[in-house]
C-alpha cells in the first residue's frame, strides 16, 4: 500500500517523504483511515512501529482546515491534545510533529515539567493547534489558567500502560474530566492492562481496536542474548562485551537511579564514553546526553526504564540488560528499543543467579525460551589481536632522522613489527587488556 492511497493531502505527503516514508507500516495501514474517519481507537502497537505517525498523520489532515497564519491567538486554540507518559517521548513526538507540519501552518509545542514554566506559558499563549504535554505539568497550566481546552478535539494518550505504571492515573482521569465530551480519543499502548480497558471503557466510545502485534510480544528484528554474570563481575563483563562486539551504540538498562549513576562512572574509568540518564537529572543535562547519543557522539547510554521509555533512536543496533527488570513487561519495552522500523537489532541480558525469577517472568510473558549461555562463553576468550591489520592500513613511510640528520624514508611496517615481537600475548592478559590491544 502506499500513502497516497489513505487519504492523505499532497502537504503531508510530501513531508513524510522528505522523512524517507515510502510506505505506511501496518499500524499506519490500519490506523490512518480510522483516525481520518472519527472513530475511537484504541491501539496495542509496540514501539518502534510507527505510531506517532499513525495518529500524528490523520490528525493533521483533520485539522487542515483550521490551518493558518493569523497572528491572533485566538484562531489557534488547542484542537489536538497527546499526553505522553514521559518527557523525551514528549520531546520526540514534538520533533515529529514539527517535521509532518512543514508544509502546513498549524502551529504545535511541548510542555512538561523540570523546565521552566514561562516559555512554555508564552507559547501557550501565542495559541497553538497542536499540544503535547506530560500529566503534571499539563495541570500545572490548567490550574495556572495559561491554556483553555475547550476546543480540543483529539484526545491522544500515547504509551497508556506505562502512564498507569507511572501513576498517572488520578491525573489523567483529571484532564479528561475536563475537556469537551463530544471529541474523538486514540488511546496507544503496548499491552491492554484491565485498567486499560476499564479507562477505555469510561471515556470512549465504541473504540476500534487494532492491533499489530501479538500482545507482549518482542520483536522478531531483535536477536536476543542472555549470559549468566554474577553480579560482581557484570560491569567488567559489560565493557568486555561493548568492546569485543565493537557496539558503536548501546543502551544499558538498571534498574535504579543510583546504580544507573554508578555504573556510568565505572564505564568511564574503564575509558568508555558513557552518560546516565534517568529523573534525578536536569532535564536541560538529559537533553544534551540524549542529542550527544543521537548524534553518535556517545557511545554508551546508560538508563533507567523510565527515562528510556519512548526514546527513538534511529538504527539503535544494541541494547543490554545490565539489570534484569522486575516486570517482565519492561523487558519488552527495553529491547523494543533496538530492531526499530524494520532494522535488526541485539539485546543482550546480564542474569545473576539471584535473577533467575526475573529471567523466568519475561519467558513466560513473551511465550519464548532464553537459554542463558555461561559467561565463559564470551569470557575470557577473546578475539586474537590482529597486530598486521594497522601496517596494512598505514602503508605511507615515516621520514627518521639519522645520526647525520637526514631524513631517510623508513617503512612504519618494519618499526611496528619489531615492536609487536616486544608485546606480551595477548592469552595472558585479562581480557579488557587483550581487547585494548587490539584497538
Ligand atoms: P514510533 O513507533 O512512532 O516511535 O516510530 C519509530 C520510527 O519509525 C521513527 O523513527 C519514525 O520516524 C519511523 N517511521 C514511522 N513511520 C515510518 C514509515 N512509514 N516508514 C519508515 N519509517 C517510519
Amino acid at each position: 500500500m502506499l500513502f497516497s492511497e489513505l487519504g492523505l493531502s499532497p502537504e503531508i505527503l510530501r513531508a513524510i517523504e522528505e522523512q524517507g516514508y515510502s510506505q505506511p507500516t501496518p499500524i499506519q495501514e490500519k490506523a490512518i483511515p480510522l483516525v481520518l474517519s472519527g472513530r475511537d481507537l484504541l491501539a496495542a502497537a509496540q514501539t518502534g512501529t510507527g505510531k506517532t505517525a499513525a495518529f500524528m498523520l490523520p490528525i493533521l489532515e483533520r485539522l487542515k482546515k483550521f490551518a493558518n497564519t493569523s497572528v491572533s491567538p485566538a484562531m489557534h486554540p488547542v484542537r489536538a491534545l497527546v499526553i505522553s507518559p514521559t518527557r523525551e517521548l514528549a520531546d520526540q513526538i514534538g520533533e515529529n510533529v514539527k517535521s509532518y507540519t512543514k508544509y502546513l501552518p498549524l502551529r504545535a509545542t511541548t510542555v512538561y515539567g523540570g523546565m521552566n514554566m514561562d516559555p512554555q506559558t508564552q507559547e501557550l499563549r501565542r495559541g497553538v493547534e497542536i499540544l503535547i504535554a506530560t500529566p503534571g505539568r499539563l495541570l500545572d497550566h490548567i490550574q495556572q489558567k495559561t491554556v483553555q481546552l475547550n476546543k480540543v478535539e483529539v484526545l491522544v494518550l500515547d504509551e497508556a500502560d506505562r502512564m498507569l505504571d507511572m501513576g498517572f492515573i488520578q491525573d489523567i482521569r483529571k484532564i479528561m474530566s475536563l475537556l469537551p465530551k463530544e471529541r474523538q480519543t486514540l488511546l496507544f499502548s503496548a499491552t491492554f492492562a484491565p485498567e486499560i480497558k476499564r479507562l477505555s471503557n469510561d471515556f470512549m466510545k465504541s473504540p476500534q481496536t487494532v492491533e499489530v502485534a501479538r500482545q507482549n510480544a518482542t520483536n522478531d528484528q531483535v536477536e536476543q542474548i542472555v549470559y549468566q554474570v554474577d553480579g560482581f563481575k557484570k560491569r567488567q563483563f559489560l565493557a568486555h562485551l561493548i568492546r569485543q562486539r565493537e557496539m558503536s551504540q548501546v543502551i544499558v538498562f538498571c534498574k535504579t537511579k543510583l546504580s544507573a549513576d554508578q555504573l556510568s562512572r565505572d564505564l568511564k574509568r574503564e575509558g568508555l564514553q558513557a552518560e546516565a540518564i534517568h529523573g534525578d537529572k536536569a532535564q536541560s543535562a538529559r537533553l544534551e546526553t540524549l542529542a550527544a547519543f543521537k548524534e553518535g557522539s556517545l557511545r554508551v547510554l546508560v538508563a533507567t526504564d523510565v527515562a528510556a521509555r519512548g526514546l527513538d533512536i534511529s538504527e539503535l543496533p544494541y541494547v543490554v540488560n545490565f539489570e534484569m527488570p522486575n516486570a517482565p513487561e519492561d523487558y519488552v519495552h527495553r529491547i523494543g528499543r533496538t530492531g526499530r522500523a524494520g532494522a535488526k537489532g541485539v539485546a543482550i541480558s546480564l542474569m545473576a543467579p539471584e535473577e533467575t525469577r526475573q529471567h523466568e517472568a519475561i519467558e513466560k510473558l513473551t511465550k519464548q525460551t532464553l537459554t542463558p549461555l555461561p559467561s565463559a562463553s564470551l569470557w575470557p576468550a577473546a578475539p586474537t589481536p590482529a597486530p598486521r591489520k594497522r601496517e596494512v592500513v598505514e602503508s605511507g613511510g615515516l621520514i627518521a632522522p639519522t645520526s647525520k640528520g637526514e631524513g631517510l624514508k623508513q617503512p612504519m611496517a618494519s618499526r611496528r613489527s619489531r615492536k609487536a615481537k616486544r608485546e606480551i600475548p595477548a592469552l595472558l592478559l585479562p581480557p579488557r587488556y587483550k581487547v585494548e590491544m587490539i584497538r
